[in-house]
């Protein structure tokens, strides 16, 4: 005999969590369930960002959308995540760099950011600590960051307030489905069972969706990440360069974290990606590069975490197409973060049969029947630029 509720969902990652805290909130009876614990994964081991810059035209509705509950997120869940809206800056130190800026800044214009470009003496100027050799910059005061350590289980705890329960080290093996229903259990999950079933696995998604006759090219990696001593408060806004060798910011606590590309791909347990230690020097290296003040810094910690990517760099979300009462929300291909609660609500509202606010046929999974264009970041950001399936 299984336990019943009205839905199930798969993984306490951000998308997971958010989707079960406003299915909650819309009445239902949820089920998170996780196989480790909560927000430990990508959700939790990532920078921080909520980059608005430089999204590709698709994500503006649903990432403004997103970046409204961050903006409130201590009104909606009752709890701070560290939101601070620091503002993000973009440089170029070189002439693809430069081209790239400058298409980043008018397309997330047309997405409707406010976004200044400073060139000459104005990065100078703006950027101080910057090394000479910085050819253009860009600056969206309304990107911002908040504690991905914190942020998840804040939510889960809201959704609990909600009266969805959570099922924490708790893997599912099994899902079975009858003409109605799905049953999922594990050896520690005891089965459950609810005519609806959200995919939002992460980094493991993809198993899940071909179980039901949906492959998808899902990719599993990490960017290296790196956190210095803390060190005096001086650097507010966030700054990444556009080349993708190095991404900075400081925490009020004093500790500044960076990242830098290529993403390393999983190691094949799938629970992990590690650092490998030319990334670490690479890293070092490129800090000390752009903003020398830093090259004595002492990095206490280095570690990545397993994201998984979609060649479009466009997440999946919404209904299967081959199986009613499954839903899918993964793929967040390294800007997962920042989307997350708009992913959450719009997937619940669309579960619900509610009207949702942005057009979410982007996001379809439907796309995977057809050949997807691989974006152009796909083979800048990665050591392999091809994608395997999982
Ligand atoms: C190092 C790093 C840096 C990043 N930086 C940023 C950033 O600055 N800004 C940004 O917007 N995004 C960033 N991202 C991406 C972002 O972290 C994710 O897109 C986002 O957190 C969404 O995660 P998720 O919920 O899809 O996956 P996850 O957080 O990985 O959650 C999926 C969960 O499913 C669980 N699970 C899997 N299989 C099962 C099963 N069979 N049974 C039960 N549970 C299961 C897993 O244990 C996991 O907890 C970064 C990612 C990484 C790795």
């Amino acid at each position: 005999m299984s336990r019943g509720f009205d839905a199930i969902i798969i993984g306490a990652g951000l998308f997971g969590s958010f989707t079960a805290l406003f299915l909650s909130r819309l009445g239902k009876r949820v089920a998170l369930v996780e196989r480790g614990l909560v927000g430990a994964q990508s959700s939790g081991a990532n920078f921080g960002g909520l980059r608005l810059q430089g999204r590709s035209r698709e994500q503006y509705p649903l990432s403004l959308m997103a970046q409204h509950h961050w903006e409130t997120f201590d009104t909606l869940i009752g709890e701070t995540c560290e939101y601070d809206r620091n503002g993000m800056v973009y440089f170029a130190h070189s002439e693809g760099g430069r081209e790239r800026l400058l298409k980043y800044a008018a397309s997330s214009r047309a997405g409707g950011l406010e976004i200044e470009v400073w060139q000459g003496e104005e990065i100078g100027l703006h950027l101080p600590w910057l090394s000479g050799g910085s050819l253009i910059a860009s600056y969206s005061p309304r990107c911002a960051v908040a504690n991905p350590r914190i942020a998840t289980p804040a939510v889960v705890r809201a959704m609990i307030r909600s009266g969805g329960v959570l099922f924490e080290r708790s893997e599912i093996t099994d899902i079975n489905r009858s003409q109605t229903h799905f049953t999922v259990s594990g050896p520690s999950l005891p089965p459950i069972s609810a005519p609806v079933l959200v995919n939002a696995a992460g980094g493991w998604a993809g198993a899940i969706s071909a179980q039901f006759g949906e492959p998808v090219p899902l990719m599993s990696a990490g960017p290296p990440q790196f956190v210095t001593e803390p060190l005096p408060y001086v650097l507010r806004p966030s700054v990444y360069a556009i080349e993708g060798d190095m991404i900075l910011r400081q925490v009020p606590r004093g500790n500044f974290i960076f990242a830098g590309y290529p993403r390393t791909h999983a190691n094949q347990d799938g629970r992990h990606t590690f650092v490998p230690p030319h990334k670490i020097l690479n890293g070092m290296r490129a800090v000390a590069k752009h903003v020398p003040a830093l090259r004595n810094a002492e990095i206490i910690r280095v570690w990545s975490g397993v994201e998984g990517y979609l060649p479009d760099m466009l997440p999946a979300v919404g209904a299967s197409q081959t199986t009613t009462g499954l839903f899918h929300a993964f793929g967040g291909s390294g800007g997962g973060f920042q989307i997350a609660p708009a992913v959450g609500e719009c997937l619940a509202l669309q579960i619900h049969g509610q009207e949702v606010p942005v057009d979410m046929a982007p996001f379809s999974i439907a796309r995977f029947t057809s050949s997807v264009e691989d974006s152009e970041k796909l083979a800048r950001e990665f050591d392999q630029p091809s994608a395997t399936s999982t």
